[in-house]
Formats: structure tokens, sequence, C-alpha cells
């Protein structure tokens, strides 16, 4: 399919790459860019198009964006559903794969394609993929046959919640190791993925930003001890995510550490253990090792990636809802995330 023409697209410049420009500091996020892509565009037969002021301040690198960002991007949408069909958020690539996953939590149900897309090389400057990727964006924010968050990126388009670039190839900056593409584009179009199923997902919680919760990360390493998990949850965390050997996943013979982690747990600390392989999937059990950690009170995050744990923990702290429906959430799939 080509952009439906009739569509009426939100378009949400935040920054990034994509509309970055040299200067003497660096590249920078510039100010003109819709007026940029409009003047590129012109003549084209494509939906029309609405620059909509995100309300989450100027135009940024990706790499300063913050969690009270994904919920100002989460209402300033809601707030324009009923005029649009859908939604392209142009955004940088360091931390767009946070963003989408954060968005697919915070818009369950909107019933709208929303699309997160970005740029290798700014507008404008010899190879750049930005208007290759703003248009297979907007061929598929017209598609309201399949309204959930998206990456379009490099000629694929991916669950939002499943992408990362932390595996990503020079060639392709988004990965999804887990979850097949949805849908494939280039100039003649998007073509959806044959057995694709619209998504039917159950309704989630509405979340309101907390500006106090605290997640820390912590990827397993030899010498990772109960000293070091002590520290950072005396940072008042109110999670924390273990991202564990592909299966071992830590050190549970040391009973040091893995007293420390009943302790949080016994505190109301969430705890989430996920993998840092790129196709590993967490199998509490599997190793004995491990079964230590889960009596202590780790979850499985079976194969969540960092992106989606760390959003999908940030949306349910942020839920008005108790401990226990708090674990229960985590535990299932809300909109994709999970297998
Ligand atoms: N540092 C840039 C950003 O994330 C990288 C990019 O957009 O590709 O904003």
């Amino acid at each position: 399919m080509t952009a439906d023409k009739h569509a009426s697209v939100g378009v949400l410049y935040t920054g990034g790459t994509f509309g970055m420009r040299p200067s003497a500091r660096g590249y920078e996020p510039s100010t003109d860019l819709p007026a940029r892509v409009d003047a590129a565009l012109a003549g084209e037969d494509l939906p029309l198009i609405n620059w909509l002021d995100p309300d989450a301040g100027p135009p940024v690198g990706s790499s300063d964006i913050t969690p009270e960002f994904w919920y100002r991007l989460a209402a300033t949408i809601r707030r324009n559903a009923d005029n649009h069909d859908g939604f392209v958020i142009i955004h940088g690539t360091d931390t767009l794969a946070y963003t989408g996953a954060a968005l697919s939590f915070l818009l369950a149900g909107l019933e709208r394609p929303v699309v997160i897309t970005g740029a290798r090389a700014p507008l404008g400057e010899p190879g750049s993929d930005a208007l290759d990727n703003f248009r297979g964006a907007l061929a598929a924010a017209t598609c309201r046959r399949h309204p959930e968050v998206t990456v379009a990126f490099n000629g694929l388009l991916l669950r939002a919640n499943r992408s990362s670039k932390r595996y990503g190839t020079p060639q392709h900056l988004f990965s999804s190791p887990h979850w097949p593409a949805l849908a494939a584009f280039d100039h003649n179009g998007l073509r959806w993925a044959a057995d694709l199923h619209a998504p039917d997902w159950p309704t989630a919680p509405t979340a309101s930003f907390r500006a106090d919760a605290r997640i820390v990360l912590l990827p397993a390493y030899p010498g990772m001890d109960a000293q070091t998990v002590r520290a950072l949850l005396d940072t008042g965390a109110d999670a924390l995510i273990l991202e564990g050997y592909p299966s071992g996943i830590g050190p549970g013979s040391d009973p040091d550490f893995v007293q420390a982690l009943a302790d949080a747990d016994s505190a109301g600390v969430l705890l989430l253990g996920i993998s840092q392989g790129q196709y590993g999937t967490v199998r509490m059990g599997q190793y004995a090792t491990s079964t230590p950690l889960a009596e202590a009170g780790l979850l499985s995050g079976a194969d969540l990636t960092r992106e989606a744990a760390l959003t999908k923990l940030h949306y349910l702290l942020c839920c008005d809802v108790d401990a226990a429906t708090r674990k229960d959430l985590l535990r299932r799939s809300l909109c994709g995330e999970l297998s």
C-alpha cells in the first residue's frame, strides 16, 4: 500500500539527526525542519501532514530525553487523536526505542497508528535516509487497520516495544530480535507481513507521570556483589532491573547477594530479571544459580528488551494500582512486548 492521500497525519518533530545541522559544537537540532520537509515533499501524492507541537520543549538530541518527555508526548497525541488518522514522530535514534516502547504502554487503546522514525544522516546531506524513512512512516500511519506503536527505519516497520538500537548494524540500525518485522517499505509503498493480525490487547490501566519513580539498571558481571546492589537500592529505587547472563542470570550461590535482593523485595522494590544476550530469554530455574534469585523475588522478564523492561516498569510505577497487580501486569504481555 502507498500512503492514503485522503488521510490526515499529525507529525511531531522532537529532534534527532533527522533535522540536525552541523555547528562548531557538533550536530545540533534545527528548528526549521517542518518547512524543509514540506518543501522537499512538495508535489508528492501524500496524506495531509499536520505539524503538531509535541509540547515537550524544543527539539533535542535524544540523549537528553527523560521519562517526563514520554508522558508529555503521549498526552499531546491523545489530545489530537480525534482529528487525525495516525501520527508520525521524528526522533533521535539513540533513545528512539525507549520512547517507542514507552508510548506503546501509554497509548494502549488509542486505535490510531503511531510511527516513530529518525535518520542516520540529516535531511539534505548526501545519502540521507530521512525522507525514505519519513515516507514509510507516513504510509504506516495512515493504516487504521493496524493501530499500534511502530518504528519505521531502513525499509522495515518494527513493533516499537520489541525494537532496539543496541544490536543494530551499520546497515540496519534497529533490530527486533524476538518479533518479526510487521511490514517492509520502499519507494513502491508498504507491504504488511502476510500473517499479521490486527492487535487485540486487553485494556491497560492509565498512568500519570511521577517524577519520583526511580528505576536502576544493573548488568550482571563477574565481581558484582551485595554491596553494589544495596548501594544502588539506597538511592531510593522503586525497581531494579538485573540484566542477567543469558542463561545463569547472576551469582545465585552468593548468599549476601541473594539476601540483598530478598531485602529489597521485602521493602517493596520490584525486581525484574532480563537477559543481556541479544536473543536471550530469561528462564528462571533452568540453571540452579537462578533458583535462589527467583526465590528472593526476582521476577522473570522473559524476552523483554531492556527498553521495554525499563519503560514498562516506569509505566507500571505511574499507574494507580496495588503492588500485587503491578507484579501481575509485569508478568503479562500488555501490548505485544512479551512472548
Ligand atoms: N545522537 C542522535 C540522537 O539520538 C543520534 C541520531 O538521531 O541518530 O538524537
